[in-house]
């Protein structure tokens, strides 16, 4: 199939997925062209990226920064802007294509949205955007006719194996490595430090993600994730820890059959995979050798020395602005432990204070959303100084 060029935007350029998306660019330059790169902090990046990509536009979203990108990116004709509302006003160009919401945490959200309303197509690498507001942000993907297209290795997984099926799965099964402490006793788990945390033993992604897949809040997130992506009721969704990380997740049919996709562990692979969908292209990742693999292990999630992936089941059972204060919570949280001011141990609970705390609203619209992250942050600052800081 011969085709036009995808013009594409990468939000979060500089970090863990935005950098492999560049990569995937080089390696089929005849396919993609990059409009726009934006960065949160990373201008020396940023601004590296632009000189070699040759996007029109770019986004430096910390305002401090702006001058120091503008001076480097002068002489190669981009132009320059900072500050998040430049993002979102961004997205309604009329010459982009896709947009890959590579973000961290909630600051997703607003470009996503922008996008969306734009009718363009979304490369969703940011699961925070579908944690906090999913009944909100997929009809809106409905109403505009913008496709989302999960980049999550997942949930990646789960798109592939649903693709030219005509019949609707009724179980999606997520599978998780179950992180570093897969194995840490309970009398240990106390005094886990945050560079064990970030010592993921099969993939290599940014300090959020890590330490969330080392709670196994990165699962609660996913888990979420696939009830909007596919939606999908939460008891049809099913995690199975599967230390391996070979299979990045199942689809059961109604007649029994399980589909699987299957691979080495490597991010570039999905990532790929949404910016060149519906077709696929070359990539130089590890085959696969089931002889020298052997055996694949699973087994059931330990909901006792992990109680985040219980907490999210839990407040995506209540609902309404639940899930979104949860991620607030944890957004704080981690940046707490990652500061070695909470133990790894206390972030389960700060969320729980949190979430409580919180006003509840049944049916938040997105500014009630927008609230309720400043709000569950803010408490969960204030619970983090008052009862846990040591
Ligand atoms: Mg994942």
């Amino acid at each position: 199939m011969e085709e036009r060029k995808r013009h594409i935007a990468i939000l979060g350029s500089t970090g863990s997925i935005g950098t492999q998306a560049l990569d995937a660019v080089a390696q089929h330059r005849d396919l993609f062209e990059i409009e726009l790169l934006t960065a949160n902090n990373n201008a020396s990046l940023l601004i590296e990226q632009a000189i070699r990509f040759k996007p029109n536009n770019v986004v430096i979203c910390n305002p401090d920064k702006y001058a120091e990108v503008a001076e480097a990116l002068k002489p190669h004709y981009i132009k320059v802007f900072a500050g998040m509302e430049s993002v979102c006003d961004l997205m309604s160009c009329e010459s982009l294509d896709m947009v890959l919401a590579a973000m961290v945490g909630f600051s997703g959200l607003k470009p996503v949205v922008a996008a969306l309303k734009a009718g363009k197509a979304v490369a969703l690498a940011n699961k925070e955007t579908l944690v906090a507001a999913g009944a909100l942000v997929m009809p809106l993907a409905q109403e505009y006719g913008a496709p989302v297209i999960p980049v999550d290795s997942e949930h990646s997984a789960i798109f592939q194996c649903l693709q030219g099926e005509y019949s609707r799965p009724v179980k999606l099964i997520l599978t998780g490595s179950g992180g570093p402490f897969l194995n840490t006793p309970s009398a240990e788990m106390d005094s886990i430090t945050a560079a064990a945390a970030l010592k993921h033993p099969r993939w290599n992604m940014g300090a959020k993600v890590t330490v969330d897949s080392s709670t196994l809040m990165n699962k609660g997130l996913e888990f979420i994730e696939a009830r909007w992506l596919f939606d999908m009721a939460p008891e049809n969704i099913e995690v199975v820890i599967h230390p391996e990380s070979i299979i990045h997740s199942m689809v059961r049919f109604e007649d029994g059959c399980v589909m699987a996709q299957l691979s080495n562990p490597d991010m570039r692979l999905p990532i790929q995979y949404a910016l060149t969908y519906p077709l696929r292209r070359s990539l130089d990742c590890k085959p696969l050798d089931f002889a020298e693999l052997g055996s694949l292990h699973f087994q059931k999630p330990d909901l006792e020395r992990f109680p985040c992936l219980g907490i999210a089941q839990s407040l995506l059972a209540k609902g309404g602005n639940a899930c979104c204060a949860m991620n607030a919570a944890n957004e704080a949280a981690v940046a707490a432990f990652l500061q070695g001011k909470i133990r790894f141990t206390d972030i389960p609970n700060i969320i729980s204070d949190t979430v409580e705390k919180c006003q509840f609203i049944e049916k938040p619209d997105f500014e009630a959303i927008y609230c309720t992250n400043f709000e569950a942050f803010r408490i969960a600052e204030e619970i983090i100084g008052n009862k846990y800081a040591r």
